[in-house]
């Protein structure tokens, strides 16, 4: 047993994050919580920091610093602040696990510093393989830095692909649960509610991950993914709707033997199976009965009313600057549908427009990246006003 390791968990009052440190509380002879980071939730981060006392803490927006601080009266942690604070985090001396739970960009640098330093990461932010899988897959094998998938897809098939070699591999099949609209009418889903497409049948998730699941492009995105930390090309990922998000994926071998990871859907799973790889240590989820394995369904997606799925193979085969291109425009257009500025319809058709006006840069680095970003969120100004 490898004894006690230390966690940062950048994102810690977000939803990942929130379950990170339910199953990190849960293991205290296994995991010590090193550092935390949130962008502006100082309340709930200072909660956090009376829970768990880390050794530091860091509010990505400096103007909440003081408030942080007020509130802390007493506790000793570090106060870090801005890109410097979680740089200092994701680097700390006592971390061997970054838990990367933020949605956003805002986290890649640290991230692909904590990479550089070697740590493991746990992650969850999709935006480091979607925009930056080009330079984060490298820099991992580069510096022997393990990623382990917390999306619960991607546990499941990093899981399942345990089972054989890589290069075994023929094919996985990414579940989906079809989302709130799994069954609506191409009508029904263009006058959808910001309330309605909040809904998700099975998985309790932050605003952003929900719009995501509604159009599906969180399927795209997880795609895209997938192509990254399994090295898959676009044929060899097939998405498959599961409406009961037990089965969270599936391996197909070349001998012809599917393997299959399942649990009842619970993101403490997929989360506590990252922060204690390659061990398995007695979990706090529900488990699996009967009545589960009864209710399981499976068909194919309809790709004319979920367009989304389309551009993430497309990104896959295209490459280079499109990944960013496809999450910044795809970000933007979730906050213009949560203002009710466009219809959640409107979410894949722009975002297809505006992957169609980009000049790809094939080899992007970080920087380019980043400004294929802006470009792609000014392109859907564009498009809305
Ligand atoms: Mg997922």
């Amino acid at each position: 047993m490898a004894g006690e390791s230390g966690v940062v968990v950048l994102g810690s009052t977000g939803s990942v994050g929130s379950n990170a440190l339910d199953v990190i509380g849960r293991l205290p002879e296994r995991l010590r919580l090193v550092g935390l980071a949130a962008c502006s939730s100082w309340q709930r981060l200072a909660e956090q920091v009376k829970r768990f006392s880390p050794a530091a803490v860091s509010l990505y927006d400096s103007s909440l610093v003081e408030k942080l601080s007020e509130a802390l009266n007493g506790a000793r942690a570090q106060i870090l602040s801005g890109q410097q604070g979680l740089l200092e985090l994701a680097t700390h001396p006592e971390c061997q696990t970054v838990v990367a739970a933020s949605s956003g960009t805002a986290t890649l640098p640290a991230v692909l510093a904590a990479i550089e330093a070697g740590k493991t990461i746990a992650l969850a932010n999709k935006e480091l393989l979607v925009m930056a899988g080009s330079i984060a897959m490298p820099l991992a094998k580069a510096r022997q830095a393990t990623i382990i998938p917390v999306d619960s897809e991607h546990s499941a098939i990093f899981q399942a692909a345990r089972s054989g070699k890589g290069s075994e591999i023929e094919k996985v099949f990414i579940t989906a649960s079809g989302g709130p609209f799994r069954d609506s009418s191409a009508e029904q889903m263009a006058e959808a509610s910001v309330e309605e497409a909040l809904a998700h049948p099975t998985w309790s998730m932050g605003p952003k991950v929900s719009i995501d699941s509604a159009t599906m492009m969180n399927k795209a995105l997880e795609i895209i993914e997938a192509h990254w930390l399994f090295d898959l090309p676009a044929e060899m990922i097939e998405v498959v709707i599961h409406p009961e998000s037990i089965i969270h994926s599936m391996v197909e071998f070349r001998d012809g033997s599917v393997v299959a990871q399942m649990s009842p859907p619970d993101m403490r799973s997929p989360i506590q199976y990252a922060l204690t790889f390659p061990e398995r240590l007695v979990g706090c989820t529900p488990r699996l009965s009967v009545g589960h394995l009864a209710s399981m369904s499976f068909y194919r997606p309809d790709v004319e009313r979920f367009g989304a799925i389309e551009l993430g193979y497309r990104v896959v085969r295209t490459g280079g600057s499109s990944g960013a291109v496809l999450n910044a425009a795809n970000e933007a257009l979730v906050e213009a549908f949560l203002q009710r500025r466009i219809r959640l319809t409107d979410i894949p058709v722009l975002a297809k427009t505006v992957l169609d006006r980009h000049e790809l840069i094939s080899e992007p680095d970080l920087a380019d990246i980043l400004a294929a970003a802006d470009w792609a969120v000014n392109e859907v100004r564009k498009c809305i006003a």
